[in-house]
């Protein structure tokens, strides 16, 4: 566990010149500490204006510098059997996360509500985030929320904000939780497990238990929201300490649920119902369930729950539809980095083949065959971008139509010249967008601009076509 008081007088290394990386090392400068951040990279996204005087940095490697500090704070990219840490372990020296550290400098008597899983955790931090901002506008007004984590703001940046009574909620991811030591929400939530991040954890018993040490030092008097039609949230349910609230939108599930659908309302065991965002797909109602059982465990009323459904609208890059040109419906869905949102994405759409399927990017390890039944069911095509375009090709040709686009710009181009009235166009990738763009919402943004351009120049056609020529 960190604790900022052993360490006084002891330097820090920071490994990991990222966004968090840099706020972590500065909320160590604030609170006294000498601090060296040290990248394996020559170059980082971080401007050097941004780092704060007084903080020391290394790029290109780790050199011995690093083995001189008096601990290790840890990025949450760096690979947990890189040489660095490997070293690190072997000559006794402390390492903790980022996320560890900014926790230690939390005031006391802070309501931290945690959310995690495979998908689905930016949907349900942010809607959770609102229903208690609402709450707190309506009947609370003295205390403040504070949505960090994975999301984007490091909870580095907030911590030393927070003040008793406040709500700080968490994204949470894998990376996060494997070395987390010290994490003890009033509620934590595990929304699903499925493979992912494989290499990074080493395989599918370290990822299941890396997403265990969500709940690790919770006692008695704490919550526990669980996806209770997922198999593997199911298997850690006999050890867990708190207060268990399970979920499921789906009729077959494993753990007995405190809430189900009905088709049109979220019904609790103790009586309230509620209407669900309209967001595309019953995992979004999953997502709402789970959000509503969080704040349902630090006594939100249902009322307040309610109205933050009522206005909650589709996120940018999931699921997330944004031009309609002649009844062609174009959905930007660029977050789906691996195989199981893709399918996610195309179940939440009618069982008809009528979507037209921008699929690729970097590849993730994983066969795309399992895609074969959905792209059946749903699709009258895919449009194959990026790096993996071969092993995509290789695995679906022989049993599905794929159209080698290799680019975004091409793959529009194909989807606005054959989708017909009633199609739907959706990049949803399955693939992490690295080999061409600088992150998923790079990606999505690029989607959009090139959808709206070419539409917008398909009008503009028209109208010269149809202006009559005067000589
Ligand atoms: P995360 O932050 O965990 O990546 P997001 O809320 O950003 O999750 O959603 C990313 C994608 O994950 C969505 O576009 C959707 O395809 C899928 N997804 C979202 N919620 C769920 C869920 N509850 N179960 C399964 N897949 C989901």
């Amino acid at each position: 566990m960190f604790k900022p008081e052993k360490f006084k007088g002891k330097k820090a290394c920071v490994l990991g010149f990222g966004r968090s990386g840099l706020q972590a090392a500065a909320l160590l400068a604030r609170h006294g500490f000498e601090v060296l951040i040290s990248e394996d990279h020559s170059s980082s996204r971080i401007p050097l204006a941004d780092l704060p005087s007084g903080i020391e940095l290394e790029t290109g490697g780790h050199s011995g510098r690093v083995f001189a500090c008096g601990f290790i704070v840890k990025s949450p990219g760096i690979f947990p059997k890189s040489a660095v840490l490997k070293e690190a372990r072997k000559r006794k020296i402390p390492v903790f996360s980022e996320l560890e550290v900014a926790l230690a400098f939390v005031a006391k008597g802070v309501c931290i509500l945690a959310v995690s899983g495979t998908n689905g955790k930016t949907t349900t931090t942010t809607l959770l985030g609102e229903i208690l901002k609402e709450y707190c506008r309506q009947l609370a007004p003295a205390r403040r929320v504070f949505v960090a984590g994975n999301i984007g703001t490091p909870v580095s940046v907030v911590a030393d904000e927070l003040k008793a009574k406040d709500f700080l909620v968490i994204e949470v991811s894998s990376y996060q939780l494997e070395d987390s030591t010290f994490l003890r929400p009033k509620v934590a939530c595990l929304l699903n497990i499925t493979p992912d991040h494989l290499d990074h954890h080493g395989g599918m018993k370290n990822y299941v238990k890396a997403k265990a040490r969500l709940f690790k030092n919770q006692r008695a008097n704490d919550f526990v929201v669980l996806n209770g039609g997922d198999a593997y949230c199911v298997q850690l349910a006999p050890g867990l300490k708190g207060e268990l609230q399970a979920f499921s939108a789906q009729p077959n599930h494993a753990l007995k649920t405190d809430v189900f659908f009905d088709g049109d309302e979220i019904i609790f065991s103790q009586g309230d119902r509620l209407r669900p965002p309209k967001l595309q797909g019953i995992h979004n109602v999953e997502n709402a369930m789970a959000a509503a059982l969080c704040a349902l465990a630090v006594r939100v009323p249902a009322a307040v729950i309610q109205h933050v459904f009522n206005r909650f609208e589709p996120m940018e890059h999931r699921i997330e539809p944004f031009a309609y040109h002649h009844g062609v419906v174009y959905v930007n869905d660029s977050k789906a980095t691996n195989l199981d949102s893709t399918i996610i994405a195309l179940k939440s759409f009618e069982r008809t083949p009528h979507i037209w399927l921008i699929l690729g990017g970097r590849d993730k390890g994983a066969s795309y065959e399992v895609l074969l039944p959905y792209l059946k069911d749903y699709c009258k095509g895919v449009l194959s971008i990026g790096e993996c375009m071969d092993k995509i090709e290789r695995e679906l040709h022989d049993s599905f139509p794929i159209m080698r686009c290799g680019t975004l710009d091409k793959a529009v181009d194909y989807a606005l010249a054959h989708a017909q009235k009633g199609d739907i166009v959706l990049l949803s990738p399955a693939c992490a967008s690295f080999d061409q763009f600088a992150d998923f919402e790079q990606r999505g943004r690029v989607f959009k601009k090139l959808v709206h351009e070419r539409i917008k120049s398909q009008r503009i056609g028209k109208e010269i076509k149809q202006t009559p020529q005067t000589n």
